[in-house]
């Protein structure tokens, strides 16, 4: 057995019994970052001296008690979570020589926590894809293969560095951020496993905005446990977050060994859609039963304006994203392109400093929110959000949670590019509507798809009861035992 197999809790209890050092951890990790990030580019700004002296005192902690299961374990950062003194371009050209001079509370917490950050990853460009082919850094390439090919496959996106690296085994956990399905879609594309908490349960501060209502951080690794025990770290009211929710943190490990027995699990009529691959509809049904194999009630509900969820994200999405992305001016920090006067400096900056997805959500974002568009687009898209909150309050008068697959596919190809942006989007047809919501929601490795890449179910919950989520996850993971890996990855 080789390091690259601990996961968190195997590495935390290795750590204390003193089986490893973290220093020896990390620079076993660094190494591995070494060899395999230039083929995957899944990390920006790798970090390796940085991740050695917080190993050091990270062994320091241990040997001097005051330990958390975090202490010592080596993590990738999504660069889209700023850090003081390291870098963080949020894959934009734009911040491409950014250094903050404060620290996100996320990654604050996981720094107090005692975890090691091997680096920033990459992702798409202020986190808008599901592929990671925005990336004014170049794209990420999946650790995976299809059976007997070699085209280089998409990690999904936008938290497609996190997801490759996890899979990779380059770091053993990683950040991420969802705002219609940047943790969850990519996780089921690697293989690995990622929850997109309830709105408000980490705090934003500090993460480079994309859409206000919706960004919400979480954590991505290899199995259920371990994300429960990210998710405790990461949580917790923020003052400086007016949107953080102060609300008590559960130990969400606790809520692993709880039995699905009795748990109503509901089944969305509306998100058997046509065109979706049947290998997935067949895990799909497949989760039902294992579910019903322990003990839980299946019920077959309805959200029935899922179908208006899609259209709603892709207006009020590119809204908030057009109003935030307003700072990115050249005046303050970031790339600066001088002009004849202001009005040319704004223009020549923002023209070389945004990729063709970020101008394009702004320029739709602008359109909807412009006098006389207002109405039909911006605040009609707002009814419909009420409506989608509306389906799940009622779905869950009934159901403790809702099972769906994670994306309507496996992960396409790099080189198969979606030329087509309309493609790209329907890619987050099942993650958005629980982002819309504010919901949880969580992507579990399920299966294999017949060309041999990993498929995920999406176990959706209450608000605030991300513990009922972690229950019937673990319940999944345990069923589908999931143990297959990446062609490319560290030994
Ligand atoms: N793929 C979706 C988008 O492009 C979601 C991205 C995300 O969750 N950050 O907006």
């Amino acid at each position: 057995m080789s390091v690259f197999d601990l996961t968190i809790a195997g590495a935390a209890r290795a750590l204390r019994a003193r089986e490893i050092s973290a220093v020896e951890l990390a620079a076993a990790y660094n190494a591995a970052v070494e060899a395999l990030n230039p083929r995957l580019n899944a990390y920006i700004t790798p970090t390796p001296e940085l991740a050695l002296e917080q190993a050091r005192a990270a062994d320091r902690r241990l040997a001097g008690g005051g330990a958390t299961p975090l202490t010592g374990i080596p993590i990738a950062m999504k660069d889209l979570f700023c850090t003081e003194g390291v870098r963080t371009t949020a894959a934009s050209k734009i911040l491409g020589n950014f250094v903050p001079p404060y620290e996100s509370t996320v990654s604050a917490r996981l720094k107090a926590a005692g975890a090691v950050m091997l680096g920033k990853a990459n992702l798409d460009e202020f986190a808008m894809g599901s592929s990671n082919l925005t990336s004014a850094f170049g794209p990420v390439e999946s650790p995976w293969k299809r059976h007997g090919a070699e085209a280089r496959l998409a990690p999904g996106g936008s938290s497609g560095g996190s997801a490759a690296a996890v899979a990779a085994r380059i770091a053993l956990a990683a950040t991420g951020t969802d705002t219609g399905g940047s943790i969850r879609q990519p996780a089921a594309f690697t293989g690995i496993a990622g929850i997109k908490p309830t709105y408000g349960r980490c705090s934003r501060f500090g993460v480079v905005a994309f859409a206000s209502s919706l960004d919400q951080p979480g954590p991505m690794a290899r199995n259920v446990e371990d994300n429960a025990l990210m998710l405790s770290v990461m949580s917790g009211f923020d003052e400086k977050d007016s949107t953080s929710a102060d609300r008590a943190v559960p130990d969400f490990t606790q809520a692993l060994h709880r039995s699905v027995k009795g748990l109503k699990i509901g089944v969305p009529a509306e998100y058997r859609l046509e065109g979706t691959n049947p290998e997935i509809l067949a895990l799909w049904e497949q989760g039902i039963a294992w579910l019903r194999a322990e003990g839980a009630e299946i019920r077959d509900i309805s959200l029935p304006h899922t179908k208006y969820g899609l259209p709603a994200y892709y207006i009020i999405a590119p809204a908030e994203a057009s109003s935030n992305l307003a700072r990115y001016d050249g005046v303050r920090y970031g790339l600066r392109v001088e002009g004849e006067d202001l009005i040319d400096l704004y223009e020549r900056t923002r023209a070389e400093g945004f990729g063709a997805e970020v101008k394009r959500r702004i320029l739709i974002g602008t359109y909807v929110l412009s006098h006389g568009y207002y109405d039909a687009y911006y605040l009609k898209a707002q009814k419909i959000r009420s409506l989608i909150l509306r389906d799940f309050t009622d779905a869950f008068m009934e159901v403790d949670a809702i099972l769906t697959p994670t994306a309507p596919s496996a992960a396409f190809g790099l080189d198969e590019t979606m030329t087509d942006p309309l493609t790209m989007y329907l890619n987050d047809v099942f993650t958005v509507p629980a982002s819309l919501a504010g919901v949880p929601a969580m992507s579990v490795p399920a299966g294999l798809s017949a060309a041999g890449l990993p498929l995920g179910l999406q176990v959706i919950g209450r608000h605030f009861d991300e513990e009922t989520v972690f229950t019937v996850a673990a319940a999944l993971e345990r069923a589908a035992q999931f143990s297959a890996l990446p062609q490319v990855r560290a030994e």
